[in-house]
């Protein structure tokens, strides 16, 4: 890991630990290590990579204690979930709740956040004219990245 990515994780658990405690919300050892594997990943990470990735930190942990806290990183907007990939991104602005709205490439996998919650809003607006109730809102855009339409052949 470069010495910029390094900076750049250690911001990110900075800002996410201003924004618990902030709101009185504890970051137990293990919601700070699942949120810190998921905010050092380009691409969303899954559940079972998750686990494997914990073990060498905390042995063997049980699949719904993973759960439990992805649950509560998801509620609290420390982290999304990309539904297409049943796997979790870091959120890019965990200071101010919204819902996610991503670019993801079908060729390496990489998620990038798009920020803006007008988009999101909207949406979510139009429904009542339709005498629809929104539950869950999921925008998710697929295609390819800038460097795999570069290089097709060379994604992973
Ligand atoms: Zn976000
Ligand atoms: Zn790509």
């Amino acid at each position: 890991m470069s010495a910029s990515s390094d900076d750049r994780l250690a911001h990110r658990l900075a800002r996410a630990q201003a924004v618990a405690d902030a709101r009185g919300l504890a970051l137990t050892t293990l919601r700070r290590q699942v949120y810190t594997l998921i905010a050092a990943s380009e691409r969303p990470i899954g559940a079972y990579d998750l686990l494997d990735a914990l073990e060498p930190q905390r042995g063997r942990v049980p699949p719904t204690t993973v759960y439990r806290v992805l649950d509560f990183l998801v509620e609290h907007g420390f982290v999304h979930r990309i539904e297409s990939k049943n796997a979790f991104l870091a959120c890019c602005d965990v200071e101010h709740p919204h819902q996610g709205q991503f670019l993801i490439c079908e060729a390496c996998g990489e998620a990038v956040e798009i920020p803006g919650a007008e988009l999101a809003q909207q949406l979510a607006g139009s429904a009542p004219a339709h005498g629809f109730e929104v539950r869950r809102q999921v925008v998710e855009l697929s295609g390819l990245c800038a460097s795999c339409q570069r290089d097709p052949h060379g994604a992973p």
